[in-house]
C-alpha cells in the first residue's frame, strides 16, 4: 500500500486529536546562542522577541561560554571537523582518549568510555554488560532514555517504587537467585528535581552483592562540593560500578555522552555495545569544547556556587508568591499545575510577558501532574530571577492559583 489518502487520513485525524487536546508540541525558533536573554521567534513568521530563558539545562552557562567557544575553534582548526567513521575503524584522535581520561579523573572512577550521546551509552550499556541470567531493578521513575536502553537487553527486569529503600530491599531478596543483579536509577531525577538516595543505595548492593548504575546526566558538573555529581553529594565516590552521563547538558550542551565506572565494565562496552560500535565518533569540535569545560571546572567552583545561590533565590521567591512546587535542592524546580492544558496555557501567557519556560504533561510526566519545569542557570543574574518572579506572580494571579493547594487547582482546572 503507498501512501494513500486513507493512510494519510489516519495520521491527519491523530494529529488533529492532539492539537484538540491543547497539547500540541510548537517549537520556538531561537536565533541567538543559548543563554539567559534569548532572541526567539513565536509563533513562526512573528517577529523577534527578547525573553528570558528558564527551561534550559545549560546548569553552568558553559552553551556560549567565550572560552568554550574558543577552544572548539582551535579543535576544528587542528583535527578537523568530521571523522567519517565509527571509533574501532578510524574515528579515534588522540583528543577522544584524552577526554576519557580526563572524565575518568573527574569522575572519580577506573575507566571511562565516550558515545555519541548519553541516550545512546543507556542505549548500549545493558545488553554490552548483562545476560539472560542476570537482573536489572530500576527506580520507577528513571529517564526514558535508561527505559529503552531495559528494553534492549536480554536480562529480566523489575523496578521498585520511586526511592524507596525499603521495597529496593525485598526485590534484591526476591532476586537473589540471578547471576547477577544491577540497580538502575536517576542521580537527580529530571522531571522532579529530587535526588537518589546513594549513600543508602550503596549500603543496599554492597549487602546484596548487586551492582549500581547512575545516571548522573543532570548532575554531572555542578552537584556536590566540587561537582563531581551525585556520588560526591551522597558520600560515595568511586563506590558506584557505573555512570552514565551527558555533555548535552552542564558541560557545555553541544552533545555526547559517556560510560564511566569499572574497568572492565567499560572495557565489554567497548567491545559490545551498538551504539559505539555502528554510529559515528563525537566530532572533534565537541571533544574540545568538553575538555575546555573539564579545564574550566578544575580551576574554580566559582560558577556551581553561584548557581545554587541562584536556585535557592528563586525557589524562595516561586514559595513566597504562593506556588505549590516540588520539594528539592537542585537547580530543577518545578512549578505544579497538574493539568496538561494549564500547562500550556500558562507557559504561553509567561511568555507574552517575556519568560520563556515550556509545560510538561503525559507522557514526558505521569498523568495529572503536568508542570513548567523551570531550570535555573549561572547564566541568570538577579535580574534576570526578579523580572521572571515577577511575570509568574502575574500569570499565577492571572490563571487564579496563587496561594491555592494542589486539589483547589485540580478542582478549578481538572487533571
Ligand atoms: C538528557 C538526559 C539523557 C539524554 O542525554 P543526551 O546526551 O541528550 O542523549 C539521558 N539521561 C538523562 C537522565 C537525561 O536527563
Amino acid at each position: 500500500m503507498a501512501y494513500s489518502d486513507k493512510v494519510r487520513a489516519l495520521y491527519q485525524d491523530q494529529l488533529k486529536a492532539i492539537q484538540d487536546a491543547g497539547i500540541f508540541k510548537m517549537e520556538r525558533y531561537i536565533h541567538s546562542p543559548q543563554a539567559a536573554d534569548i532572541d526567539v521567534e513565536f509563533p513562526a513568521g512573528s517577529s523577534l522577541k527578547k525573553v528570558i530563558n528558564m527551561c534550559a539545562n545549560n546548569y553552568l552557562g558553559l552553551s556560549s561560554h567565550p572560552d568554550v567557544v574558543k577552544a572548539a575553534h582551535e579543535g576544528l582548526d587542528s583535527r578537523g571537523y568530521g571523522m567519517s567513521s565509527v571509533r574501532f575503524i578510524c574515528g579515534t584522535q588522540d583528543i577522544h582518549r584524552e577526554l576519557e581520561d580526563r572524565l575518568t579523573k573527574f569522575l572519580g572512577t577506573e575507566a571511562t568510555i565516550l558515545f555519541p550521546s548519553c541516550m545512546d551509552a543507556n542505549a548500549g550499556v545493558f545488553e554490552a554488560v548483562l545476560t539472560k541470567d542476570d537482573v536489572m531493578i530500576s527506580d520507577r521513575l528513571v529517564h526514558a532514555s535508561l527505559i529503552d536502553g531495559i528494553r534492549l537487553c536480554s536480562a529480566m527486569h523489575d523496578t521498585f517504587k520511586h526511592s524507596d529503600m525499603a521495597h529496593l530491599e525485598s526485590k534484591l531478596q526476591l532476586h537473589a537467585d540471578k547471576r547477577l543483579k544491577l540497580v538502575i536509577t536517576d542521580g537527580v531525577f529530571s522531571m522532579d528535581g529530587d535526588t537518589a538516595k546513594l549513600d543508602e543505595m550503596v549500603a543496599l548492593c554492597e549487602k546484596y552483592e548487586a551492582l549500581l548504575l547512575v545516571d548522573d546526566s543532570h548532575s554531572s558538573g555542578f552537584i556536590g562540593k566540587t561537582g563531581r555529581g551525585t556520588h560526591e553529594k551522597c558520600g560515595v565516590m568511586g563506590k558506584i560500578d557505573l555512570i552514565t552521563t551527558t555533555f548535552g547538558k552542564a558541560l557545555g550542551g553541544a552533545s555526547g555522552g559517556c560510560v564511566s565506572g569499572r574497568k572492565e565494565l567499560v572495557e565489554m562496552c567497548r567491545q559490545r555495545a551498538r551504539p559505539y560500535l555502528f554510529s559515528n565518533t563525537i566530532a572533534p569540535v565537541v571533544v574540545a569544547g568538553v575538555l575546555k569545560v573539564l579545564d574550566i571546572l578544575s580551576l574554580t567552583t566559582e560558577r556551581r556556587d553561584k548557581l545554587e545561590k541562584n536556585a535557592a533565590y528563586w525557589r524562595k521567591g516561586l514559595t513566597e508568591a504562593g506556588f505549590v512546587l516540588r520539594e528539592g535542592d537542585t537547580p530543577i524546580v518545578p512549578v505544579m499545575l497538574f493539568n496538561a492544558k494549564l500547562s500550556q496555557d500558562f507557559s504561553r501567557a509567561l511568555y507574552d510577558e517575556g519568560v520563556y519556560a515550556i509545560g510538561f504533561f503525559f507522557p514526558v510526566v505521569p498523568q495529572g501532574q503536568a508542570r513548567i519545569r523551570t531550570q535555573i542557570s549561572a547564566a541568570h543574574e538577579i535580574h534576570h530571577l526578579d523580572k521572571a518572579l515577577e511575570a509568574f506572580t502575574k500569570v499565577g494571579g492571572k490563571f487564579n492559583i496563587l496561594g491555592k493547594t494542589k486539589q483547589e487547582i485540580i478542582d478549578m482546572y481538572g487533571m
